[in-house]
């Protein structure tokens, strides 16, 4: 097809919102990308760190075709060897816990959210303090959740239990906190936010004062998870393990699998019938995700 032509479908059929930029891409491989005319471009944005391993990393590819001739989905009332694996492949490098599987960054950090909930239902908390120039995502939680008023202006009334501190700020946080405040959720790098990085003192206070005042410490992996920060995952850094975190964007390499992980300590909360998601962990694609941590290591 010529790229004017497919240009011109998005722009009689698509939903406009997207600022799309550049020519047609038809091919990719590694880190190069063709265009439909076959002109080859060195591609320096791997998608907001989604394609981590390049485009169509050959192990990736044999992954998909393997899993798609074997079972591609299966509701999550039935067992299945590819999600089990990619759990204990998460839990075996972070810190004894459970995990959810989801589709989106959005939607495992509604999990967080749900987390929250479940946690502070017994106190009566439910505020959740997030930072200024954070980003969690565009459902109606993770929004409200995210420090931009460009992104929330839009769409207000948002969700009026999130409260914005200064990043990197301790103080800032400490005067957000009161008697409701049940959690902290971060970014440990913002990514969105123009890769602000979160000093180790502040990371430090921040968990010790979660810790004395019984908050939960969320982190938002998904962009700095799998290896992005030199460690598999940017809280190890720091030297801190959060009570939850949240994985996607490269956890898949190129499709689409999020992560919600919860400590063990806190994961019963979580009964059967409070939480799901349809397409979350099927074997096509946590198939994928045991081959980008094998890739990583
Ligand atoms: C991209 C992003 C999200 C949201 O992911 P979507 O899949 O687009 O919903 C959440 N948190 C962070 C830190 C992100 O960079």
């Amino acid at each position: 097809m010529k790229s004017s032509d497919v240009k011109q479908l998005f722009s009689d059929y698509s939903l406009n919102t997207y600022k799309r930029v550049g020519p047609v891409f038809v091919k990719g491989k590694g880190s190069y990308l063709w265009d439909s005319e076959g002109k080859k471009y060195l591609d320096l944005f791997p998608g907001w760190g989604v394609s981590i391993l390049g485009h169509c990393h050959p192990k990736i590819v044999k992954a998909i075709k393997e899993q798609a001739g074997k079972l591609i989905h299966l509701p999550n009332n039935l067992f299945q060897e590819e999600q089990a694996l990619a759990a204990k492949e998460i839990v075996k490098n972070s810190f004894p816990a459970k995990v959810f599987f989801a589709n989106s960054g959005a939607e495992a950090i509604e999990a967080a959210i749900k987390l929250t909930r479940l946690y502070g239902s017994k106190t009566g908390t439910y505020e959740v303090i997030t930072m200024k120039n954070s980003f969690h995502g565009r459902t109606f939680g993770a929004l409200s959740a995210t420090g931009q008023a460009k992104y929330k202006d839009p769409f207000k009334p948002i969700l009026p239990w999130f409260k914005e501190a200064v990043f990197n700020d301790f103080e800032s946080f400490k005067s957000l906190v009161n008697d409701k405040t049940v959690a902290v959720i971060l970014e440990l790098i913002q990514g969105e936010g123009g890769v602000n990085i979160a000093s180790k003192e502040y990371v430090t206070k921040l968990k010790e004062y979660c810790k004395e005042h019984d908050l939960l410490f969320i982190a938002d992996e998904v962009q700095t998870g799998m290896a992005r920060t030199g460690k598999l995952f940017s809280y190890q850094n720091y030297g801190i393990t959060p009570d939850a975190f949240v994985l996607f964007k490269g956890l898949g390499a190129g499709v689409s699998v999020s992560a919600f992980v919860v400590k063990n300590e806190i994961a019963d909360l979580f009964k059967p019938g409070l939480h799901a998601s349809t397409f979350g962990g099927s074997p096509l694609i946590t198939a994928v995700t045991l081959e980008v941590f094998d890739i990583i290591k």
